[in-house]
């Protein structure tokens, strides 16, 4: 049985794109990581409900994630019912997983930086490491003034240079991997459909297919 540490990557992916592919792809190699779970949001808790429902966000997750041997994905934020927070999703995968194999939650720059507002968000760093992948438009040395006191107090303190050093402990660091720029957003995906304009190339093919044939964000 691997001990490699377990990613997992929550989004509403409504819908999933490249930039979430490749973040899952770049975070797993950077880091090692045995596998990637990409773990479909039911109704999220912060923000406004998704545009496409939990059913056809998680079918497009499949087939974006079909093909590659390190992706898995996860439904139990689909199939919770009341709002799915990365708190229980850790604790579940927790205790399957065992104490001792280090969790990753894999975060986008724009993220972590309200992970303070996120629910029992200082009880994750008893569960999982975090990982956070800069993106487009956030390079590291801009957070400092956006990032809340109480969260600057746990980035000082649990900042780990080196991304292996997950491999070493089962949670509760930080660290900061370099990631491709990908400007891309589901939100300028869906604003794309809604104009009649094409969102190829921004997204699996099948994923595309997928939103046309179900008639979705138009
Ligand atoms: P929306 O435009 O609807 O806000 P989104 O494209 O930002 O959606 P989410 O499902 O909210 O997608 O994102 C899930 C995770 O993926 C977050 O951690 C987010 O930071 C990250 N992410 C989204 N888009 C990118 C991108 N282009 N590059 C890197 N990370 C991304």
């Amino acid at each position: 049985m691997t001990t490699a540490p377990i990613g997992v990557l929550g989004g509403t992916f409504d819908p999933i794109h490249y930039g979430h592919l490749r973040l899952g792809e770049e975070l797993g190699e950077t880091l090692k990581l045995g596998e990637v779970r990409f773990v479909p949001s039911g109704t999220p808790p912060h923000r406004q409900a998704p545009y496409a429902a939990a059913e056809h966000r998680l079918a497009m997750v499949r087939l974006a994630a079909g093909g590659n041997a390190r992706f898995q994905v996860d439904e139990c934020e689909v199939r919770r019912a009341g709002p799915g927070y990365t708190f229980d999703t850790l604790a579940g995968l927790r205790a399957d997983a065992g104490a001792s194999r280090p969790l990753v939650l894999l975060l986008g720059a724009d993220a972590f930086l309200e992970f303070a507002t996120w629910h029992r968000w200082h009880e994750i760093f008893g569960l999982a490491h975090i990982a956070v992948a800069h993106r487009p438009g956030s390079p590291p040395e801009r957070w400092a003034e956006r990032m809340p006191q109480p969260l600057a107090r746990e980035y000082a303190a649990r900042f780990m240079p080196q991304p292996l050093a997950t491999h070493l402990q089962p949670a509760g660091g930080i660290v900061v991997v370099p990631f491709t720029a990908l400007d891309i957003s589901a939100t300028a995906i869906r604003d794309m459909l809604l104009a009649g304009a094409s969102p190829r190339y921004l997204l699996p093919a099948a994923v595309l297919d997928y939103i046309r044939s179900h008639r979705l964000y138009s």
